[in-house]
């Protein structure tokens, strides 16, 4: 079941045909490379060798009662947890405090998935990827700056004038009175309808989708990948967000929490535990949901586009996730299956030209259009269950 390394290709890099774009990925790219190596060698290996051992334990726990109550209740139980502790971390008020234990709530709860997919996982083959975890350790450290430099062009933009501008109006509209748990997952479903059109832009126009083509090129899904973007959509998406932003204006306690609460549900849409999700995925957009998106098929993949809640795609009729049927594991980017892996190598290849030719197997016709991709279906590969 287990794949080569090079299949993972956690390392694959911008083809050789491809030669200024490669020049520009092995000169400019060294020092992101040499930081992929070391946090490979730091990082990545040692820990190797404690995950295959839980590895064993994963399959004692195979068919036991604790596993299937496990299943049932790490999701419910997160999110429970993510609430709880998001109030009280803003109890009494805002302080660096609090933005320290936002910043570690998130990294806890990621830590907590990582054995946890080690001892029950969806997919085998999916947990490990060659070096893929340095590439996405870089990747998270890289969109937490992207996102900060966002926030610097909001701002150059005069959006945040905007918003501020608007804020009593929205304050107005905002149902301050409402339980405060009911207003953040209100705030959080209106903040997702402007994700739904923004991911589905993502998809459906051609310009677009090379940016997002970043997120799409991963191989396998587990709890650190799910954040891997293109700083380009990560600041394009910043924009696009201050319209929410100007429309309604919670508290800043209930958009502290509702951060919380997105990045605790974020992290089971790329989580590789097999859980018993039941009609938690017609809710949020997690598990199976997710996995389907991830398809090589453009024509399965090009659905459940929900951030956090799912509910837009089943108004909007994008929902895909048939009650017989269990997510195969063979993702990727069906027409794409050369793209590069690198970090270097992902951020330059929204700018390159011929992708159709230069990201696929060198044995596919050059003239072959890019939506007749090989399906899924035919190479895939059930997960381990
Ligand atoms: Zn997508
Ligand atoms: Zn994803």
């Amino acid at each position: 079941m287990a794949r080569s390394e090079q299949q993972h290709s956690g390392n694959r890099r911008i083809p050789k045909q491809a030669r200024v774009a490669r020049f520009i990925e092995t000169w400019l790219g060294a020092p992101l490379h040499a930081l992929e190596v070391i946090l490979n060698w730091i990082l990545v290996k040692p820990t190797r060798w404690f995950w295959r051992h839980l590895d064993r334990l994963s399959y004692k726990l195979e068919g036991t009662l604790l596993r299937k109550i496990l299943s049932h209740t790490v999701f419910p139980f997160t999110i429970l947890l993510a609430l709880f502790l998001g109030f009280k971390l803003v109890e009494n008020g805002i302080s660096s405090l609090t933005v320290l234990g936002f910043a570690l709530i998130p990294i806890v709860f990621g830590l907590y998935c990582a054995p946890l997919e080690r001892l029950m996982p969806y997919s085998r083959k999916w947990l490990e990827g060659g070096n893929d975890t340095a590439v996405d350790t870089i990747m998270y450290v890289s969109g937490a700056f992207w996102s900060g430099i966002s926030g610097l062009i909001v701002s150059a933009l005069f959006i945040v004038g905007m918003v501020e501008a608007l804020e009593p109006y929205g304050h107005d509209l905002w149902p301050n009175h409402w339980n405060p748990i009911v207003q953040v997952f209100l705030f959080i479903l209106i903040k997702d309808f402007f994700r739904y059109w923004f991911h589905r832009a993502l998809h459906e126009i051609p310009a677009l989708w090379r940016i997002h083509a970043a997120h799409h090129s991963v191989e396998r899904l587990y709890w650190l990948n799910g954040i891997r973007a293109h700083p380009l959509e990560i600041i394009s998406q910043a924009l696009w967000y201050a319209i929410p932003l100007a429309l309604v204006q919670p508290s800043a306690e209930i958009a502290l929490v509702a951060v919380i609460m997105q990045l605790s549900i974020g992290i089971f849409q790329h989580s590789n535990i097999d859980l018993e999700l039941g009609w938690w995925e017609y809710v949020f957009s997690i598990g199976d949901n997710h996995r389907y998106h991830h398809y090589p098929d453009k024509g399965i993949g090009d659905s459940n586009y929900g951030g956090e809640f799912i509910i837009w795609d089943i108004l909007f009729g994008t929902f895909h996730n048939p009650r017989d049927e269990r997510p195969h594991d063979n993702i990727g980017i069906g027409t794409a299956p050369e793209y590069p892996m690198t970090v270097a190598g992902l951020y330059i290849a929204p700018f390159m030209p011929n992708q159709k030719d230069v990201f696929r197997t060198p044995s596919a016709s050059s003239n072959d259009e890019i939506a007749d991709a090989p399906n899924a279906s035919e190479t895939s590969l059930q997960p381990a269950e």
